[in-house]
């Protein structure tokens, strides 16, 4: 091991103690030494300093006690005849600096506390927020479950910049592909990997996971503090154990560090005190070299990477297996485009969303029927478009396997959502027939075409499903007519697959399903299935969930004893209670499965429905996804959704699937179906012929005529004359809230 590099680490050490102990003293003169320090919205204190030393820092004063740990730890200055061997007292020096990173962090709180944009998933770059700081720990649950169930391996903490833009980009698209992380910190000349990836139009913040820590070096520590935090959340490592700490994240986290430009003994400290969890670096420029190998996995500093290598050797180096699967796509593939958004300027053209239908279908079928990997676009494809247009679209896949049902069908259907979002450049929400694709202007430069959306359900169906098919062919409509066909078709279907729960009930079974699936949207979300209570997306029923627990075991659908009732009226049960106390990992202690008013179910986003409170009709109302207009509630659905969509369990509201209202259980504790007294026309009119029936069995044959929708009015003042005139009999019925 260098001499230099020893030198410099510790050195830096030096500095950066002495230059916090600075800025703490002139802080203690200026505020008072009560007060407050804190990262935003976090349990968490100052974490690294927290999970380390176990040290709640809550006030300015408290400051000072990790900050004379830190002194304390840095090692005597290297002379020339020293031949011990460096790594003890350069981790250290390294650990030191850290500390007083953090703590230096920590009083920016308190003298510059607007410098950071909190608690946001992405930066508002034209308001010039670029710069996220530490993460909260609403984005550290729904972020940090993901290095722990394996969907991100780990992070490359970059510091610094590249040559230039486009080399950012590429060195970033690189982790992207592998599904790790990008943390981003500091600059070099004038610029940062972060400035530079703007400038090349790729999209930054936690949803693409390229997130902009901020533009020092210390503001690195907030990619410890995160991983640490993770140790202490999902591992359950005890504050102040600092080992575990540090070996959970050496084990357990992939993470490494990349320095784009020169190491100055500010950085040279930072990169010896990630040694620490066993986080090597690996740099652009001629540093001093730390090979041999001890805490790290490989190497601990390794020099001179050429940037188009820098990817493949830190993967190396920090001992990563990744398993990337090649999907023949002119597009990058993976998790981590899942969240990435096509937003207006960025968008191509796209497809249902309420301008268009878009519908999906998944149909079983004979084995000498299909084609395996076949695809076939019927009609014009994207490459016919003109930027701004929109067209119809129906995604239509027949898979077939021996082992293969019909119940399975809806639960490869509900995979498309997903798989789709993989995609870069391409955004997929809904289901079914409310579907909607979103293909941005960057996809379609890199040539992409509808077939790939063939290819990739097809590669995707292969690999996750291999024990149950063993053919997949995939047919995709773009012309209305045909479209339209398969659309009624599909709705059949759908009908069908939610009338084999019809003649079952709550009561008549033991056994609930959990669905965990939108937990990658909406981490604290749990939706609970039972036969009278879809899930909220209307993709899966009762039935579907046990199917799919079949499939796949270890899965998202579990089954879940309900056990002893607790609330037979507004439907809670002590076996559910505890598993979603589990599953959303203590966020939410229980729920009600037949009531909006009373701790409702929780929500996430791509609910078909979303029903609300109507308090001076003394009743509620519903819209679904596909009604773009205002509602009686003061919201449109997508600011509804947007409110709810993140796992919350909101009084007053509640998501639903289009099919729940019809069923017996929908807010019977609140009175049922009876209460609703508005629904936009599309959805009443697509439910019409089971509303009546529904009314019928009230004892309310005209129900259906009574439930006011737009052409009533939108606000409550402009329908209660209305209902008052129908006579709907949720104005005679107990308050809503009492
Ligand atoms: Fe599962 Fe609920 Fe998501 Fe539907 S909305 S996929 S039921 S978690
Ligand atoms: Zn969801």
């Amino acid at each position: 091991m260098s001499k230099l590099v020893a030198f410099a680490a510790i050195q830096g050490g030096y500095n950066v103690v002495e230059e916090v102990e600075g800025e703490l003293k002139k802080a203690l003169e200026t505020y008072n030494a009560d007060t407050k320090v804190e990262f935003p919205n976090t349990g968490y204190y100052l974490p690294v300093i927290y999970s380390l030393l176990g040290h709640k820092v809550e006030t300015l004063e408290d400051l000072q006690e990790p900050l004379a740990f830190a002194r304390g730890l840095l090692p005597a200055q290297i002379k020339r005849v020293n031949h011990l061997p460096y790594l003890g007292p350069l981790l250290d020096a390294g650990m030191a600096a850290l500390f007083a990173y953090e703590i230096k962090e920590g009083i920016r709180a308190v003298t510059d506390p607007d410098f950071y944009y909190p608690s946001q998933e992405d930066p508002d770059v034209e308001a010039g927020k670029l710069w996220l700081g530490p993460a909260d720990d609403v984005i550290l649950r729904k972020r940090g479950v993901e290095f722990v169930d394996g969907t991100a391996p780990g992070f490359a903490a970059i510091v610094g910049a590249a040559p230039n833009p486009e080399i950012a980009k590429m060195i970033v698209e690189d982790y992207q592909l592998k599904n790790l992380y990008i943390f981003c910190a500091a600059g070099h000349k004038g610029t940062s990997v972060i400035e530079q990836l703007l400038e090349a139009g790729v999209q930054i913040g936690w949803g693409t996971r390229i997130v902009p820590f901020g533009p020092d070096i210390s503001s690195a520590i907030f990619a410890l503090g995160f991983a640490n935090r993770a140790a202490m959340t999902f591992g359950a490592v005890e504050p102040g154990d600092y080992k575990k700490i540090l070996a959970y994240n050496k084990n357990r986290i992939f993470a490494f560090v990349n320095a784009l430009g020169h190491v100055g003994t500010h950085w040279a400290c930072a990169a010896a005190g990630c040694v620490n969890w066993g986080f090597p670096t690996l740099a652009d420029t001629d540093i001093p070299e730390i090979l041999p190998t001890g805490i790290c996995t490989y190497e601990h500093v390794v020099a001179n990477v050429p940037h188009d290598e820098i990817c493949q050797r830190s993967v190396e180096v920090r001992g990563l297996k990744v398993h990337v699967t090649e999907i023949d796509i002119p597009l990058a593939f993976g998790p981590a485009f899942e969240g990435e958004r096509v937003r207006g300027k960025d968008l191509y053209a796209q497809c249902g969303g309420g301008k268009t239908q878009c519908t999906e279908l998944c149909k079983k079928a004979e084995m000498k029927e299909i084609e395996d990997g076949k695809v076939e676009i019927i009609g014009p494809d994207v490459t016919d478009l003109k930027e701004g247009d929109t067209f119809p679209l129906g995604v239509y896949i027949q898979v077939a396997g021996r082992e293969f049902q019909d119940d399975f069908e809806p639960i490869l259907e509900r995979q498309i959502h997903h798989l789709i979002n993989y995609i870069q450049g391409i955004m997929h929400i809904g289901q079914r027939d409310i579907s909607w694709i979103r293909i941005s202007k960057s996809a379609m430069e890199k040539g992409f075409t509808l077939k790939d959306i063939g290819v990739v359900l097809h590669a995707k169906f292969h690999q996750d499903f291999e024990n149950i098919l063993d053919k997949v062919q995939v047919t995709l409509y773009t012309k209305q007519k045909d479209v339209d066909a398969l659309t009624k078709r599909a709705r059949g279907e759908y009908k069908h697959r939610d009338e084999r729960v019809e003649n079952m009930t709550d009561e008549g079974e033991e056994i609930y399903y959990s669905c965990t699936l939108c937990q990658s949207f909406a981490p604290n979300h749990v939706c609970t299935v039972s036969p009278e209570r879809t899930g909220l997306c209307g993709a899966y029923n009762w039935m579907d969930c046990k199917a799919s627990y079949e499939i796949n075991p270890t899965g998202p659908n579990q089954p879940i004893e309900k056990g002893e009732c607790l609330d037979p009226v507004l439907g809670q049960w002590k076996g559910i209670n505890d598993f979603v106390y589990k599953a959303s990992r203590g966020n939410i202690t229980h729920y009600n499965f037949y009531s909006i008013v009373h701790d409702p179910m929780t929500t996430c986003g791509c609910c078909e429905c979303i029903a609300a409170m109507l308090p001076s009709c003394n009743g509620i109302m519903t819209v679904g996804r596909d009604y773009m207009g205002e509602t009686p509630c003061g919201m449109k659905f997508t600011t509804l959704a947007g409110v709810m969509g993140g796992g919350a369990s909101s009084p007053g509201f509640v998501g639903h699937s289009k099919y729940n209202i019809i069923q017996r259980k929908f807010i019977s504790g609140d009175g049922g179906l009876l209460r609703m007294v508005w629904m936009p026309k599309i959805l009443k009119e697509e439910l019409k012929e089971r509303l009546e029936k529904r009314g019928e069995e009230l004892g309310y044959p005209n129900l259906y005529d009574m439930i006011a929708d737009e052409t009533v009015g939108t606000t409550e003042e402009e329908i209660l004359p209305f209902l008052e005139k129908v006579g709907h009999p949720a104005l005679s019925m107990d308050p809503l809230i009492g």
